[in-house]
């Protein structure tokens, strides 16, 4: 057994990064390991927007000299890599009509402000890693949590690195594992987890040479012939590089066919196929996931889950961030005699909207318009209805295709009357977001 720790961190995402750095900030011993082999390097697909979104995940940030401002929160993350911005978000029907969000002005962004911008997250990485070995953190790579239990002293953390287990000996202990987390399974929390659809697989190419002429949107596809291989989605990168990503949750299908097969139509097939005639793919990421409900309580004794590892579907970049922050902070409360632990599970039920029944429904709406229950042609006729029209422009997963059907909804009398069977489908979706427009 090695030295003991204030604190050992499973995972160097950006959770437990931010969790080593605000730890150590506050002189605590802290131990951060991580399985990949360069910490830095994203191999798992994530498209990186950091979002200026008010009250979104209970934060409104900004960013400003190289810093990302979490004001409600009250801290900052310095970051000095590229970025992107992204001023738009378009939806194409199969024939091409769409919907399309822009900036409104509120209280806390002007119409200048962008959507969000495309971080180069490998920098953002970098930089909290760099900071943490600068306080004194004891970084391992290529390190393999394998198990974790309370013990009378602490806690221990299991892991498996360069052929052999070794074990470490911690007073308390931060799971920031991520999405599919194995610490989390080890530890028992997935039992009342309710799994929630299927299992989902994701595909991104990075490529230069895309005659792309929405260089500074979020472009997304709608028609069957995309959905019944996934979606796409077509974006920048932070150095303005178009991005393709291909996803779907059909595993349960016995067709079922991987989100690059959809990317593939996408390039060489789709009516978008000449953006991509000169077009090579640079990087390619992936990855998968299985959608649990949220833990509602996530810790058990002296172990904390923070980040993606206890949340439904994902906290988000951002919202990472402020579980480390808040967790590096817990930690020092606890080992200080207070309650940190358990003030940091009401910050968390509070702040993320997954953790509100009532906001989920904002999501349940989103893919009433994926699942294949409208046709090429109803699907023309919705978005000719708002095309030439400027949305309120959102990030928020809970708030996007809501504010699409929003817009659409306004147009209910005249499709009562062009498109009685049309409108039948449609109510079902006014029934769900009723009370909410
Ligand atoms: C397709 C896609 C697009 C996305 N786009 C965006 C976006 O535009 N903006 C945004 O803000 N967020 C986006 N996200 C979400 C974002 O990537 C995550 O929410 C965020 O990375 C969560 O941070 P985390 O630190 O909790 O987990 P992670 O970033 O997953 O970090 C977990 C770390 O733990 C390590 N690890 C895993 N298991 C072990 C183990 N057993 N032992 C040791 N180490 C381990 C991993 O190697 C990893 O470094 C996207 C996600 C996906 C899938």
């Amino acid at each position: 057994m090695g030295k003991k720790y204030d604190v050992i961190i499973i995972g160097a995402g950006p959770a437990g990064l931010m969790t080593a750095k605000t730890a150590a900030e506050r002189d605590l011993k802290v131990l951060v390991f991580d399985k990949k082999k360069n910490i830095s390097r994203i191999k798992r697909t994530c498209s990186a927007a950091f979002y200026f979104e008010s009250n979104y995940m209970g934060e409104t940030t900004q960013f400003e000299d190289n810093k990302l401002i979490f004001k409600n929160n009250g801290f900052t993350v310095d970051f000095s890599g590229s970025y992107w911005p992204i001023k738009e978000k378009y939806g194409f029907s199969p024939r091409g009509n769409k919907w399309h969000m822009v900036r409104f002005a509120n209280e806390d962004y002007t119409r200048d402000t962008p959507l969000s911008v495309v971080l180069d997250k490998e920098a953002l990485l970098a930089g909290l890693l760099a900071e943490a070995k600068n306080l004194g953190v004891t970084v391992m790579n290529a390190a393999q949590g394998r198990k974790i239990e309370n013990t009378a002293r602490g806690v221990e953390v299991e892991i498996y690195e360069d052929g052999r287990y070794a074990r470490f000996e911690g007073a308390k202990a931060i799971v920031a594992d991520g999405t599919n987390s194995k610490m989390v399974e080890s530890m028992g929390l997935n039992k009342n987890r309710k799994v929630l659809g299927s299992r989902a697989m994701f595909v991104e190419y990075v490529m230069e040479g895309v005659e792309n002429p929405f260089s500074h949107a979020v472009l997304n596809f709608y028609g069957k012939k995309i959905r019944e291989l996934g979606s796409v989605h077509v974006w920048p990168n932070a150095k303005g590089f178009t991005r393709v990503l291909g996803f779907n949750n059909l595993t349960f299908r016995a067709d079922f066919q991987y989100p690059e097969k959809a990317v593939q139509y996408f390039i060489t097939e789709s009516p978008y196929a000449t953006w991509f005639k000169k077009a090579k793919v640079i990087e390619k990421t992936g990855g998968s996931l299985l959608p649990r409900a949220a833990i509602r309580e996530p810790f058990a004794e002296n172990i904390l889950v923070i980040g993606d590892a206890a949340a439904l579907i994902e906290v988000e970049n951002q919202g990472a961030l402020m579980c480390g922050f808040k967790a590096g902070n817990a930690v020092y409360d606890e080992l200080n005699g207070l309650a940190g632990y358990k003030n940091y599970v009401e910050w968390w039920k509070h702040s993320f909207e997954f953790n509100n029944p009532e906001l989920l429904k904002g999501m349940a709406v989103i893919p009433t318009l994926k699942v294949g229950e409208y046709s090429d042609e109803d699907i023309d006729y919705l978005f000719s209805l708002i095309d030439g029209q400027d949305l309120y422009g959102t990030c928020s997963q809970y708030r996007s295709g809501k504010a699409v059907w929003e817009a659409i909804l306004q147009h209910r009398d005249t499709i009562a009357k062009e498109k009685p069977v049309l409108y039948e489908k449609v109510q079902k979706v006014m029934d769900l977001i009723s009370g909410q427009l």
